[in-house]
C-alpha cells in the first residue's frame, strides 16, 4: 500500500494517497424508470382564458407576501453538527500535517476540482493541489445519494469530457450514482487522485503580504503556502435545516438529504420528509416504493413538470461513436437556451444539430423595450404554470391535496422541477401531504411532527431543507490584504467582485462559479468550464508577464458590481416569489447570482484584451 504522503521522484513534487474507501455497499442506486404512460409524458392543454391579469397577480402577490419571513434557516453547528458527519466513506486516511508550499491550491473536488485540473494541467501547470472535505471526488454527487438523484440537465450536456473519456450516459438524465461514478473515472484518468488531499476541510485561507503567499490551514493540522488559491466549493455545498422548535427532542433517526443514512432500513417504516424542493420531488416517488407510510410536509410546492426520461438509444451510440466532437457540439448548442423550460426540455432534434431552432424565434414590428420583453416574459411564463398547475388536478384525485400541490409564482422565480412519478405518488393510500402552507411545520417532539395540533409519530425524520446558495462558507474564512476578510468586506460594501473571479484586496485569488460569476447556461458545468478556462489564460498571462501577484482595480470591481445589480434589478420580475435564489426575498440585487446572461463576455473580452482592470506585481506588469 502506497503511504498516504510520498514524493514523486521524477518530478520532486508530493503524490498523495488519501482516497477513501466507500463506507458501505448498502451506498447504492440507480436513478428513474422510464415511464410509459403517454399522459405522464406530456402537460395538459392550456386551460382556456388564461392570463395574468390583476386577479391572477394579486393571487401571485398573497402567495408570497403569505411566505415572507418563513423561510429561516439555521446551520448545522452545536447539537445539529452530528449531521454532517461523512457516512459515505471509511475514516479518514491518517497523514502527516503538511507545512510546505505548493503554486496552486484549489479548494473542492466536484465538478470544478475535476475540470480545473483537466484544464491546469493541460496548460502545464502541475504543482497543483486539492483539499476537498469529502472522502472521494464527486462534490455535489459525493454528498447527493438520496434515492432518485438524478440531473436535471440533460447528461449528454451536463457531464463535461465526453469524448475524452469515451463515455457515454446511460440515460437522458443520468442518475446521481452515474455521475459520481463518472468524476471517479475522470479522477483516475487524469491523475487527480495523486494531487487531492481527501477528508481535508480548509479552514482559513490568509494572505501573506511579505511572501507573496496564501496560508491555507486546515482541520488536519495543515499549515500549507501557495501562490495562488483557486475555490472551487460549490453553490449548492453547506445544508442548511429549517429552524423549527424543538426539533432536538425528536427521539427517531433523523438525517438532511446530503447525507443519507443507508445504515437504516426505511423499508416499511413510517417516515417523514420535511421540504418539497428539488430533492424531495426525486426522493420522494423512491421512498414511496419501500416505506411503510409517507408524509410529506409542504410549505410551497415546487412546479412538477414533464419529465421524459428515456435511455440511450442504440441509434445515439452508433451516431456518437462515429462523430468526433459530437458532445462539445451539443454542450455548446445547449449553452445557446435562454429559456429554463427550453433548458429542461432538452429537445433532441436541436441538441443533435438536426435542426438549427427549436422554434422560430418570435419577429415584432417594432423595437421591443426591456420592460415590454419582460412583461411578454411573465404571460408566457404564467401560461406554463397553468399547463403545470392544470397537470397536478389531471392527475392528483384528492383535490384538497391537488390544490395544495399547485404553485403560484413565476415559473423558474424557485428552483423548477419536473418529475413523471411524483405527482402520481400521492394517489397512493400510504403517502400523505401535509400541507404547512405557508408558515411551514412549526413543532417537532419526542416522537415526530406536530403540525396545527396534530401529531405525526414517525420512525424516520428526513430533512430536504436544502443549502446555503453561494455563499459557501470558505468564503467566510478568507482574509486578504490589511486583515480584511472576504464576509466582512461584501457584508460592509455588499458583493464586490470583478467576474465573479476576482474580488479587490484578495490577491492571487480566484472564485469560481461564485456570486456575481456569469459565463454559464442553465448547464452549471459550462460556467466551471468557462471559468476554469479564464483562471488558465489569467496563470498563463501572469507566466508569460512574470508576474507574481494579480489584483483588480477597485473602481472596475465597482463597475461591475453596479452592472450585477442593474441586470438583476432589470429581470427581477421574472424572481418575484420567496426562493434561495434571491436570499428568500431579501438578497440585495447583484448580490448572488450573475442575471445578465452574454453579457458577462462583454465585461470579460475587453479585460482579457487590454488588461486594463489588472494590478500585476513582480515581472513586466
Ligand atoms: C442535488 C443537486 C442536483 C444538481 N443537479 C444539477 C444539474 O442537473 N445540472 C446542473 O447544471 N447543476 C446541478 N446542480 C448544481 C451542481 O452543484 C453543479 O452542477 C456542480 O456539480 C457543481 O460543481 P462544483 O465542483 O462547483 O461544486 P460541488 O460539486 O459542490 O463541489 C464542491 C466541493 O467543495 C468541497 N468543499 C467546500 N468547502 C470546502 C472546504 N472549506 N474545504 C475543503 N473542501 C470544501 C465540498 O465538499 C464539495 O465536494 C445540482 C446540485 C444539487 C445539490
Amino acid at each position: 500500500m502506497n503511504p498516504a504522503v510520498r514524493i514523486d521522484p521524477e518530478t520532486g513534487l508530493k503524490v498523495f494517497n488519501t482516497r477513501a474507501a466507500k463506507a458501505s455497499e448498502k451506498i447504492a442506486g440507480t436513478g428513474y424508470s422510464v415511464t410509459t404512460d403517454q399522459k405522464l409524458k406530456e402537460l395538459p392543454e392550456l386551460p382556456p382564458g388564461a392570463t395574468f391579469n390583476a386577479e391572477e397577480q394579486a393571487k401571485y402577490l398573497a402567495f408570497k407576501e403569505a411566505r415572507r419571513g418563513a423561510a429561516d434557516y439555521i446551520n448545522m453547528e452545536g447539537e445539529f453538527k452530528k449531521y454532517l458527519d461523512d457516512v459515505y466513506s471509511e475514516p479518514p486516511i491518517p497523514r502527516e500535517a503538511l507545512t510546505d508550499e505548493c503554486e496552486i491550491l484549489v479548494v473542492g473536488g466536484g465538478f470544478g476540482g475535476l475540470l480545473l485540473w483537466h484544464k491546469l494541467s493541460q496548460a502545464g501547470f502541475t504543482d497543483v493541489r486539492f483539499c476537498e472535505k469529502g472522502g472521494d471526488v464527486g462534490g455535489t454527487w459525493y454528498w447527493n445519494r438520496y434515492p432518485g438523484i438524478a440531473c436535471d440537465v440533460e447528461s449528454y450536456s451536463y457531464l463535461p469530457l465526453l469524448e475524452e473519456t469515451g463515455y457515454i450516459p446511460s440515460m437522458k438524465f443520468a442518475s446521481g450514482f452515474e455521475i459520481l461514478e463518472y468524476c471517479q473515472n475522470l479522477a483516475n484518468k487524469f491523475g487527480f487522485y495523486d494531487h487531492c488531499l481527501f477528508h481535508t476541510t480548509v479552514a482559513a485561507t490568509t494572505w501573506d503580504e511579505a511572501s507573496g503567499r496564501w496560508i491555507v490551514e486546515t482541520d488536519r493540522g495543515d499549515k500549507m503556502r501557495a501562490r495562488f488559491v483557486i475555490l472551487a466549493n460549490g453553490i449548492l455545498t453547506t445544508p442548511k435545516l429549517a429552524r423549527i422548535a424543538g426539533m432536538e427532542k425528536f427521539k427517531g433517526e433523523a438525517f438532511h438529504t446530503s447525507r443519507w443514512n443507508y445504515n437504516i432500513d426505511l423499508r416499511g417504516k413510517t417516515v417523514g420528509i420535511i421540504g418539497t424542493g428539488a430533492t424531495a420531488v426525486q426522493a420522494v416517488p423512491e421512498l414511496a416504493k419501500i416505506v411503510g407510510q409517507l408524509y410529506v410536509f409542504q410549505r410551497t410546492p415546487s412546479s412538477i413538470d414533464v419529465r421524459d426520461q428515456r435511455a440511450t438509444t442504440d441509434e445515439e451510440r452508433a451516431t456518437w461513436a462515429d462523430e468526433p466532437g459530437w458532445a462539445r457540439a451539443r454542450r455548446a448548442r445547449f449553452a445557446r437556451i435562454s429559456a429554463g423550460r427550453t433548458a429542461i426540455q432538452a429537445n433532441d432534434d436541436y441538441l443533435a444539430g438536426k435542426v438549427q431552432e427549436i422554434k422560430q424565434p418570435k419577429q415584432h414590428d417594432y423595437k421591443i423595450s426591456p420592460e415590454e420583453l419582460v412583461q411578454k416574459q411573465l404571460d408566457s411564463n404564467f401560461r406554463i404554470m397553468e399547463q403545470i398547475r392544470a397537470r397536478v388536478d389531471a392527475i392528483v384525485k384528492d383535490p384538497k391535496t391537488a390544490a395544495a400541490l399547485k404553485p403560484y409564482y413565476p415559473y423558474g422565480c424557485k428552483r423548477p422541477t419536473f418529475h413523471d412519478e411524483y405527482l402520481p405518488t400521492f394517489n397512493l393510500p400510504h403517502v400523505h401531504l401535509v400541507d404547512t402552507a405557508p408558515r411551514g411545520v412549526s413543532e417537532i417532539n419526542e416522537r415526530g411532527v406536530v403540525h396545527e395540533g396534530v401529531e405525526y409519530p414517525l420512525d424516520v425524520l428526513i430533512y430536504a431543507t436544502g443549502f446555503q446558495w453561494m455563499g459557501t462558507s470558505t468564503f467566510n474564512m478568507v482574509t486578504g490584504r490589511g486583515g480584511r476578510t472576504l464576509k466582512e468586506k461584501w457584508e460592509t460594501e455588499g458583493t464586490k467582485t470583478f467576474l465573479g473571479l476576482h474580488s479587490h484586496g484578495f490577491p492571487n485569488l480566484f472564485i469560481v462559479t461564485g456570486p456575481q460569476g456569469g459565463g454559464g447556461s442553465f448547464n452549471f458545468t459550462d460556467a466551471i468550464d468557462a471559468h476554469g478556462d479564464y483562471v488558465v489564460w489569467m496563470l498563463q498571462t501572469m507566466r508569460d508577464r512574470g508576474a507574481r501577484i494579480v489584483d483588480v482595480r477597485k473602481e472596475l470591481e465597482e463597475a461591475y458590481a453596479e452592472h450585477c445589480r442593474e441586470v438583476d434589478i432589470a429581470t427581477a420580475p421574472l424572481r418575484d416569489c420567496i426562493s434561495y435564489y434571491n436570499g428568500e426575498g431579501n438578497a440585495a440585487p447583484g448580490s448572488l447570482a450573475y442575471y445578465g446572461g452574454g453579457k458577462w463576455h462583454k465585461h470579460r473580452i475587453p479585460a482579457q484584451s487590454t488588461l486594463y482592470p489588472y494590478l500585476f506585481e513582480g515581472g513586466s506588469g
